[in-house]
């Protein structure tokens, strides 16, 4: 059976600048319980380049990550200067099969199939990446709360670049778990909530059936409803990743064939 994956969403406020991480939850015991409060850091944010990184790469070998800004290909994560800004941290990488990992990228490319976004496991030649490290468990980056299932940054916004965790070490390596923690933290790095709705990526509720990003205009909220981020009554997460990937483009179709004449 599958873990069940819950999340908090923990908010700084500091010189008007509204930073926070992430959290996604696992909770084996079957109780529903939000994390303990406190988890919570504020970042001055840098001007950043405009638009939204367009590749999600997922990583399955060992990584260093080192603590500061969010620049995915030099491996500096802001959640990282958050739980271990003493230094780098090691993440293991993914130690479930190789067949296992096919399917874990298979299915985090069905959950963005229909945005303008690359998923991929092969490390991008260009700079402007999403860089997920798949594997580990909180502890290797300094985090105490063993049923942390992923983190991200968060502050509302689009975050150029950032460095998102999935701990799959914490889901046993299990390939639907590890998708959908995937899903809700790269998400968030998109500036996506959490969803007051059972069948989306982006809920803490009890899943009912398979996840995807819903194009229904819902409530925010963890265990109970609330505004989103930022005030609005209802985020709609399927059209707040449209906004803000655009969507696919159509596959191009190969120019039709002359015609012939006849003379
Ligand atoms: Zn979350």
């Amino acid at each position: 059976m599958w873990p069940v994956i819950a999340g908090a969403l923990v908010l700084a406020i500091g010189a008007g600048i509204y930073v926070g991480i992430v959290i996604a939850r696992r909770v084996e015991t079957g109780k529903w319980e939000m994390p303990a409060p406190g988890e919570v850091v504020e970042i001055v944010l840098p001007p950043e380049p405009p638009g939204p990184s367009k590749v999600i790469f997922l990583e399955k070998a060992p990584v260093t990550i080192t603590p500061g800004q969010d620049d995915a290909p030099r491996g500096v994560s802001s959640v990282v200067q958050h739980y271990h800004p003493d230094g780098p941290v090691k993440l293991p990488g993914w130690k479930g099969s190789a067949a296992s990992w096919k399917k874990l990228v298979a299915c985090v490319q069905k959950l963005f199939a229909p945005f303008d976004v690359v998923v991929t496991d092969q490390r991008p030649a260009h700079d402007d990446y999403v860089f997920v490290p798949v594997g580990g468990k909180p502890a290797d980056i300094g985090g105490k709360k063993k049923s942390v299932a992923g983190l991200a940054p968060f502050h509302g916004g689009v975050i150029n670049r950032p460095v998102v965790f999935a701990f799959a070490g914490a889901m046993r390596h299990q390939v639907q778990p590890t998708c959908e923690t995937i899903g809700m933290e790269v998400a968030h790095a998109y500036g996506l909530d959490h969803a007051y709705l059972c069948s989306d990526v982006m809920t803490y509720l009890k899943p009912c059936g398979a996840k995807k990003f819903v194009d229904k205009d819902v409530p925010c909220g963890e265990h109970k409803k609330r505004a989103c981020h930022g005030g609005a009554p209802t985020q709609n997460s399927y059209r707040a990743l449209l906004g803000v990937l655009g969507p696919k483009p159509a596959p191009s179709t190969p120019a039709p064939p002359a015609k012939s004449t006849k003379k």
